[in-house]
């Protein structure tokens, strides 16, 4: 890629935007009837974890995302998550996302009677992070949380369970209504999907949800839809170590 950046910087900062976040808490639901596939905030926060101290790989690389056509993906037998370059900062934008931040913090020095630095401000952060990405982010720690876990779950309940957690995530972060309106983005039909089994089966409200297949079953059929004969395949999960 043509961006030059800190690897070590933005890989910190993928991590944050999993640890950090605590949208990401109220994450708390289980595929099946059974105890084992439980997907919790606390799992992503681990996958962050992992993204920090390099476990798990972070790689910009826009060709191998092509032939899918996604934003980021993870891949279980590489433990790495791969992203796109519209993901990073170029320097040059950081350059001036740090000059923004400064003249802000001078201006507000300047008219407030208590010299506190403000909280928040221009976002200098190497990645470029919208809640759209951060939604992705977080689907894709999903399928990272499986792997970690090693459940050979099939490609469907695998997708399933991290379309889901995107959209609680979504919820939490104020940004649903957003997305669902289409007012960046229009929402892909599995998200609309995936939306509407969240909202009936409550769990964007109750933590610890058990799903059941007939419960699934819309989104599911959408999986299937989507993703043809892949969506039978069992995701080689193999553990992160
Ligand atoms: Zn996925």
């Amino acid at each position: 890629m043509e961006t030059e950046y800190d690897e070590a910087r933005f890989r910190n900062e993928i991590a944050e935007a999993l640890t950090g976040d605590s949208a990401i808490r109220m994450i708390d639901f289980y595929i099946g009837t059974g105890e084992r596939l439980h997907v919790t905030g606390a799992g992503i926060r681990q996958i962050g974890a992992l993204i920090r101290s390099g476990s798990i790989k972070i790689v910009v690389d826009d060709a191998r995302l092509n032939a899918s056509g996604a934003g980021a993906e993870y891949k279980n037998q590489l433990n790495t998550l791969f992203v796109r370059t519209e993901w990073v900062r170029t320097k040059k934008e950081l350059e001036k996302a740090k000059i923004e931040q400064q003249r802000d913090l001078e201006n507000y020095l300047k008219w407030s009677p208590d010299p506190q630095p403000k909280p928040g401000g221009s976002d200098p952060s190497v990645f470029r992070s919208d809640s759209r990405r951060r939604g992705n982010l977080v689907h894709e720690a999903t399928h990272a949380l499986l792997d970690l876990r090693g459940f050979k779950v099939y490609r469907a309940r695998n997708e399933v369970a991290a379309f889901l957690a995107m959209m609680v995530y979504l919820l939490h972060k104020r940004e649903l209504e957003s997305l669902l309106l289409g007012v960046f983005q229009k929402p892909t039909g599995l998200e609309k999907r995936a939306d509407e089994v969240a909202r009936e089966k409550g769990l964007y409200t109750k933590l610890g949800v058990r799903l059941t297949r007939a419960d699934l079953q819309p989104l599911l059929r959408g999986v299937f839809k989507e993703y043809g004969d892949d969506a039978f395949g069992r995701t080689p999960a193999d553990g992160i170590d």
